[in-house]
Formats: structure tokens, C-alpha cells, sequence
């Protein structure tokens, strides 16, 4: 129904008449029509005299709630129960803004609230609102004094007075205890004076002055219909704030309030939505805030870090469950300081396998406030990798035996040990040799991958000079240069200090960038090696001017198996490149590459210069 306002009624009522009084002038000398045009006049002259005394009514009732609770006048006793009370205090709001107060003081009001809704925006916290309001009152009003009290986290009470002027200690006390008296009053929280903190800042006492508090008013803070502090601006001044600007400064902190409460209550509604789905994820969610508190943690993670059921979480439960099995707090702070998704390596928990990725998480200052964790679990896939490895493995030791023997017995073949051969026989027993060899260097890696992956495979170093013994391994490698008539040379610095290093495993790596190197560059290429001394490291780098690697599949490299497309038929098992960095991870090194198609492609890895403690499991 369309709400009229006073101004509007009264025009209305005017309207309504003008025109009886038309009629009652044209026809004055006929009584029927003259009489009843009188009385209608008439009537509305009463309804308007009527409204305008409500009006007033209204006001008045309005402004004698805001002199009870802004004043401290508890000289009577409140007799409503507290809700009751708030509830006045709000219809007494929505009054004011019916009133002509209002609308003369609205652009200077809005201002003012434009300031407070742009700051309160960014906290919902009932104590930085009443700071926010409280700190820009100096704008509105004149005062020695301007306090607030609130509850802080603990249950604790905060009485914090910002001393605009040098006043007594006798001023503050006195403003204390009538706002606490005022708190009293309105709230069913039980107050006890040792359980007040009291913050002085601002400018400082003057403990000779006398001057007692001689205007005073009380702003309360409602949220969600419940009184969460109390405003109080004082002065030593008499007759300072008038009841209009009291009026004006209730509405602006009724509205911040009113503000927090809408705002808190989309927020309830939308954590309520985004709690629903975390609790029917399957994977654990764990999210805390940069300083440590913990924002988040869904059912599933409460559940494999067995901490569900315990009344209030905390990070130090979650530190605490994987003491031990996984390092939480240097895991945040590696997300936090490369500002990237990171994963860790797999964790076991209560007899599952887990993998952990983590990100950050920014806020709209894009400034990295949280991380954010994944516990997803992976027992089966992880069971079945251990069954198809333990498989492998098996087979693969069961097959090298009678490769070997086929080896030797071929050899002779083709060595005339067993007999002359003609050129056909020779030829077919080739073949079969190097078919033989093929998957004798199968074998060899599927063993190499089952060893790694059970970490069998453990760096033995012995102090070593890396240069001599590189060349001395050389020998067959050139051979195979040779053979395609590919240019092949070894950069070094002159000197390299000796290092503590597996030569078995660096050759390892070595042998396979190069044979790789060699198969992958056409007849006549150019392949180098080069060894460089870094601070910590000695980095090995294998460039060649071969075919490259396609841009599209460069993220599968170093996938067990995988294979570019542009390596048409040429020998090989996909598994050497994978092995080569899981061997330069668990020597403490890396191994990464760069390459473009139909170019060339460098490979790189680095050899710790102290030894590393082999980690116990590469996954
Ligand atoms: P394999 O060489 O037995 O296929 P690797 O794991 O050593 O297995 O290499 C995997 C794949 O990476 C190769 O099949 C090839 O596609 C690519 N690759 C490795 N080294 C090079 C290189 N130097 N140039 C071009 N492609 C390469």
C-alpha cells in the first residue's frame, strides 16, 4: 500500500477540499448543497489537525526513548524486558527518518554513512565498527572524550577512550561507569568490573583539572537484535549535543549496525551453502589464514586426521595429528613464499595413502592471505601401482636369467663356437641378438623403475673426480657418435673439486641423456657435454641440434612409457628420461630440460656438492 508522508497527507487533505468549497461557493444560496460542502471542508480541517497531533506524539515518544538511553536517565526504572527495549530503539530509528529532522539532515546524514558503509565493508567485526564510527565522530560533533565498550573474543569487556582533550581521571571514570551502567541496563550479559580492560590513548591527563562531564550521550550498537556495545561521546562543556544531532548520530549507528547484520546474515547463508558442498567432498580440505588461524576444515579431513567430534579445532590439532608424517607449517610457508600450487610428496595415515597438492589463497588486495589444502586419498591406486610394480619386478627377475643365458649362447653362435655359420645364419642370429639385447635393456629399466619406486634405490657416494671418471666411460658412447657420424665434444673447467657422488647412478643419467641425445639427432648433428661449477651444485648440461620436442607434449616427458610423436619407430622404451630425474631427485638433484621442435634440445641436471640424505621413498 502506498505509505504517504505527513507533508504528502496534508497536501492530500487540501486537495480533498477545495473542491466542496468550490461547489459550497457556486451554489450558496442552496442549503442542501451548501451545508454538506461546509461539513466536508470541515472534516478534513479536523483529520488534519488530528495528524499533525499524532505527528507530534510520535515525535516526542521518540525523542524521550532517546533521552532515557542517551542520557542515562535510569531515574526510571525500565520497566520493558531488554528486547523490548532494543526494539524501541529501533521503530524509534524508523520514526526519525518519518520526521522533517530527518530530511533536512539526510544529505549531511548519507555523507557520513556513504564514509562509514565504505570502511565497515571490510570488517564485520562489532568492535572495528564501533572504532570505525567512534573515530569519525570528530567530524560530527565537539567532544573531550569519545569511548566505546564491546565484548572482545574471550567474553572479556573493552572500555576504550580516545582523550580528545586534557581531562581528569575523574572525567574517564565517571563516563565508565555511566556507560557501563547504561550496558547494564540493556544487556542480560553478566558484567563484573575485573573483567573490564580499559584502553586510554589520545592525548594525555591533566590530573589538576576539575572539570566534571557536563554533556554526555550514549550511542548503542545493535546487531542481529542483540546490543554489542555502547558509544559514548563526552564533553566538559554544558548543553553541548542537541537532541536533533543525537537523533541523526542514532540513525547512522543504527544503520552500520543494521549494515553488519545484513551483511553477516548473506555471509551465514553463503558459508552454510559452501560448507554443504566441502562436507560432501570427498577429498580432505584443510584452510588457513597466513597467521595461523585455521578458516576451514571439512568433515572428510576431520575424519583421516582423526579429529572429528572435538568441540573447536585448531591448527595446532592439525600440526599435531601429522607430527611427524608430514611438515604442515614448512609446507605453508613454502606455498606462501612461491605464491604457487605445490605438491608434496604422498603421505600414509591410519593406513592410507595420500597425496597433498596445496595453493594460496588472495584476497581482492591479490595478496596471498590463506593456503588451502588437499588430502586426496589415492590407497587404491597406490595398491594397485604397488601390485603391478611387485609384478613387474617379479617378472622381470624371472626373465633376466634366461635373457642372459640366450645372450651367451648366441654370442657363441655367432663367434662359430658352436659351429660355422653361412652369411644368411649369421645374419637371422644377428637379429635375433639385438632383438634379444632390446629387451635385456627393458628388462634393466623396468627394474631400475621397480627399485625406485620400492626405494631400493639408494645413493652409495664415494668421493669422486667426475671429469676423469666421465672419460673413462666415454668409450662406447663414442663409438655410438661415431657410427653416425655425429660431432661430439666434453666441456669442463680445468679443475673440479672431488665430490661425494654415486658414480653408478651420475652415469646412469649421463649414459641415457646422452644415448638419447645420439638417437635423436640426425647423421652429422652436433652434441655436447658441459660440466659447470655452481655455488652448491655442479650443473651437467647435454646439448644436441636434433629433432626436438614437440611444444604439445613437453609436460609428458618424464611420464613412465611416454614417447613424442616425433620419434617415428626408433628403439627405445619411454622409461629412461623418467628414471634419469627420479635418480637425480634422490641424489638431492633436479633434472629439467628446454627444447624446440626441429632445433635442438638441452638437458640439464645438478649434482649436489655435499652429500644429501637419501630421501626414503621417491613416489
Ligand atoms: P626412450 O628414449 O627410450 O624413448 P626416454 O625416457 O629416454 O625414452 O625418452 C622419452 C622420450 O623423450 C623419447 O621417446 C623422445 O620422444 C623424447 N626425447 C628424449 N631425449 C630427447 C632428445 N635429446 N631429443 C628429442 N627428443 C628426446
Amino acid at each position: 500500500m502506498l505509505k504517504l508522508t505527513l507533508p504528502r497527507k496534508v497536501i492530500l487533505l487540501f486537495v480533498l477540499s477545495i473542491v466542496p468549497a468550490a461547489i459550497g461557493i457556486i451554489f450558496c444560496d442552496r442549503l442542501e448543497i451548501l451545508l454538506p460542502a461546509i461539513f466536508i471542508v470541515l472534516l478534513n480541517f479536523g483529520f488534519a489537525v488530528k495528524m499533525l497531533l499524532k505527528a507530534m506524539g510520535d515525535f516526542n515518544e521518540a525523542i524521550a526513548v532517546i533521552r532515557k538511553i542517551s542520557y542515562g536517565d535510569y531515574s526510571v526504572k525500565i520497566d520493558t524486558t531488554r528486547n523490548k527495549e532494543l526494539e524501541v530503539v529501533d521503530v524509534m530509528a524508523r520514526k526519525l527518518k518519518d520526521h522533517d529532522l530527518y530530511l533536512s539532515q539526510r544529505s549531511y546524514q548519507t555523507a557520513m554513512l556513504k564514509e562509514l558503509a565504505e570502511r565497515i565493508s571490510t570488517s564485520l567485526d562489532a568492535r572495528d565498527a564501533m572504532e570505525i564510527i567512534s573515530g569519525s565522530l570528530n567530524k560530527v560533533v565537539s567532544y573531550s572524550t569519545v569511548s566505546y565498550i564491546a565484548f572482545e573474543k574471550n567474553d572479556q569487556i573493552i572500555f576504550k577512550c580516545h582523550l580528545e582533550e586534557s581531562i581528569s581521571r575523574a572525567f574517564t571514570e565517571e563516563i565508565k561507569k555511566k556507560m557501563l551502567d547504561a550496558f547494564r541496563a540493556l544487556t542480560d550479559a553478566p558484567i563484573a568490573d575485573d573483567n573490564i580492560k580499559t584502553v586510554y590513548f589520545g592525548t594525555i591527563f591533566d590530573e589538576s583539572a576539575r572539570d566534571p562531564v557536563r554533556s554526555f550521550f550514549n550511542l548503542p550498537m545493535i546487531i542481529g537484535g542483540k546490543l554489542v556495545g555502547l558509544i559514548n561521546v563526552a564533553s566538559t562543556k554544558p548543553g553541548l549535543y542537541t537532541e536533533q544531532e543525537v537523533a541523526i548520530l542514532y540513525v547512522i549507528v543504527e544503520q552500520a549496525g543494521s549494515t553488519i547484520t545484513k551483511i553477516r546474515s548473506v555471509l551465514a547463508e553463503e558459508m552454510g551453502k559452501i560448507n554443504s558442498m566441502l562436507a560432501a567432498v570427498n577429498e580432505g580440505l584443510i584452510m588457513v589464514a597466513r597467521e595461523g588461524d585455521l578458516l576451514v576444515i571439512n568433515r572428510e579431513a576431520e575424519r583421516f586426521l582423526g579429529i572429528s567430534g572435538k568441540e573447536s579445532i585448531s591448527t595446532f590439532d592439525v600440526i599435531h595429528a601429522l607430527y611427524g608424517i608430514f611438515d604442515f607449517r614448512g609446507a605453508m610457508d613454502q606455498v606462501l613464499n612461491s605464491g604457487q600450487t605445490e605438491t608434496f610428496p604422498k603421505i600414509k595415515v591410519g593406513g592410507k595413502h595420500y597425496k597433498i597438492s596445496a595453493s594460496p589463497v588472495r584476497n581482492n588486495k591479490d595478496e596471498k592471505h590463506a593456503v588451502v589444502f588437499v588430502f586426496s586419498d589415492v590407497t587404491q591406486e597406490e595398491e594397485i601401482d604397488e601390485m603391478k610394480s611387485e609384478f613387474i619386478s617379479t617378472t622381470s627377475h624371472q626373465l633376466r636369467t634366461p635373457l642372459s643365458s640366450m645372450k651367451w649362447f648366441l654370442e657363441m653362435m655367432i663367434n662359430g663356437d658352436t659351429g660355422a655359420l653361412n652369411d644368411k645364419q649369421k645374419e637371422v642370429v644377428t637379429d635375433i641378438y639385438n632383438s634379444n639385447e632390446r629387451i635385456i635393456a627393458l628388462v634393466n629399466d623396468l627394474l631400475d623403475v621397480s627399485r625406485i619406486e620400492s626405494g631400493k634405490m639408494r645413493p652409495e657416494p664415494t668421493p669422486t673426480n667426475l671429469v676423469e671418471f666421465i672419460n673413462s666411460m666415454l668409450v662406447d658412447l663414442k663409438a655410438q657418435f661415431a657410427k653416425r657420424s655425429q660431432e661430439f665434444s666434453f666441456e669442463h673447467p680445468e679443475s673440479l673439486p672431488r665430490i661425494p657422488v654415486d658414480p653408478k647412478l651420475v652415469w646412469q643419467i649421463l649414459q641415457n641423456l646422452l644415448s638419447n641425445a645420439a638417437k635423436y639427432t640426425p647423421e652429422k648433428g652436433k652434441i655436447t657435454l658441459a660440466l659447470s661449477l655452481e655455488p652448491e651444485n655442479i650443473l651437467v648440461k647435454v646439448t644436441d641440434n636434433g629433432l626436438g620436442i614437440p611444444e604439445f607434449q613437453k609436460h609428458r616427458l618424464f611420464e613412465k612409457f611416454f614417447r613424442a610423436d616425433n620419434v617415428n619407430k626408433s628403439d627405445g622404451t619411454g622409461l629412461g628420461l623418467y628414471i634419469s630425474r627420479k635418480i637425480a631427485e634422490t641424489s638431492g638433484g633436479k633434472l629439467w630440460f628446454e627444447s624446440t621442435e626441429g632445433k635442438g634440445s638441452i638437458f640439464y641436471f645438478t649434482i649436489p656438492l655435499a652429500v644429501v640424505q637419501p630421501s626414503a621413498k621417491v613416489a
